[in-house]
C-alpha cells in the first residue's frame, strides 16, 4: 500500500494522514513536519527553509525531494503515505525517479477537496502547543483554558504560517503549483478525490473506501 495525500493547506491532510497511518499500518512521511523539525533543530536545511515557510512559499524542489529519498530509502517503507509531497509538477517527476530507483510504485493519490472559505476558517483558528505539539481550534475544539494546552499545560501558539495573510499566500501557491499535480495523477488514473469538508472520522472512512482494498 503506497499512497500520497494531497489537498490545500487546512484540508485536514495531517489529521487524516495520521488516521490512515494507524488504520493501514503505514510509514507516514510529512515533508511539512520534517521541515518544521529541521527549523526547530536549526540545521542547514532548516535555516534555508524557515523564511520561505514563514512567507507561505515553497521550499526548493531538490531540498524536499532529498528528504523524501532519504526517508524512503531507509528500507522500512514497503508501505508508506506521503503527506505534502509532491507539491509541484517538478516534484512529481522527482518522485517518479525516486520510486524507480527504489523499485516501488504508487497505488493511489488521495485528494482532499475542501472549499476555500472553510480552509481559511480552519487555519486562522488553529493553535498548537509549543511544547508537545497538541493541536486545537479556537472555534471548533477550543482549549479548556484560554492559551493553555489541555494535554501538557504548555503555551498555545499560532503557527507562523497560519496568519491570515500567509494563509492567503499559501492558498494561491496551492492553486498555481499544487492543483496541477492532481491533474497529472488524474491523467495517470490513480487519483481519488474525497470530500474533506465533513467531520474527521467521516472523512477518514471516505478515504479508507478510496484506497485499494487489501485481502487479509
Ligand atoms: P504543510 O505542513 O504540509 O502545510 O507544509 C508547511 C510548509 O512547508 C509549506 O507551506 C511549505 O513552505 C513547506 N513544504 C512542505 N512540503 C513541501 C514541499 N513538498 N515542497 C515545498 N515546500 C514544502
Amino acid at each position: 500500500m503506497r499512497l500520497v495525500i494531497l489537498g490545500p493547506p487546512g484540508s485536514g491532510k495531517g489529521t487524516q494522514a495520521e488516521g490512515l497511518r494507524d488504520r493501514l499500518s503505514l510509514v507516514h512521511l510529512s515533508t511539512g513536519d520534517a521541515l518544521r523539525d529541521a527549523v526547530k533543530r536549526g540545521t542547514e536545511l532548516g535555516k534555508k527553509a524557515k523564511s520561505i515557510m514563514d512567507a507561505g512559499g515553497l521550499v526548493p524542489d531538490d531540498l524536499v525531494a532529498g528528504i523524501v529519498e532519504q526517508r524512503l530509502g531507509r528500507g522500512d517503507c514497503e508501505r508508506f503515505l506521503l503527506d505534502g509531497f509532491p507539491r509541484t509538477v517538478g516534484q512529481v517527476e522527482m518522485l517518479d525517479g525516486i520510486l524507480e530507483r527504489l523499485g516501488l510504485g504508487l497505488d493511489r493519490v488521495l485528494l482532499l477537496d475542501v472549499p476555500e472559505a472553510e480552509v481559511v476558517r480552519r487555519l486562522t483558528g488553529r493553535r498548537t502547543c509549543g511544547q508537545c505539539g497538541w493541536v486545537c481550534h479556537l472555534a471548533f475544539s477550543p482549549p479548556k483554558a484560554e492559551g493553555v494546552c489541555d494535554s501538557c499545560g504548555g503555551a498555545l501558539i499560532q503557527r507562523d504560517d497560519d496568519t491570515e495573510e500567509t494563509v492567503k499566500q499559501r492558498l494561491s501557491v496551492y492553486s498555481e503549483q499544487t492543483a496541477p499535480v492532481a491533474d497529472v495523477y488524474g491523467k495517470r488514473g490513480v487519483l481519488a478525490t474525497v470530500d474533506g469538508s465533513g467531520k474527521p472520522a467521516e472523512v477518514l472512512e471516505l478515504l479508507l473506501g478510496a484506497v485499494p482494498q487489501e485481502t487479509a
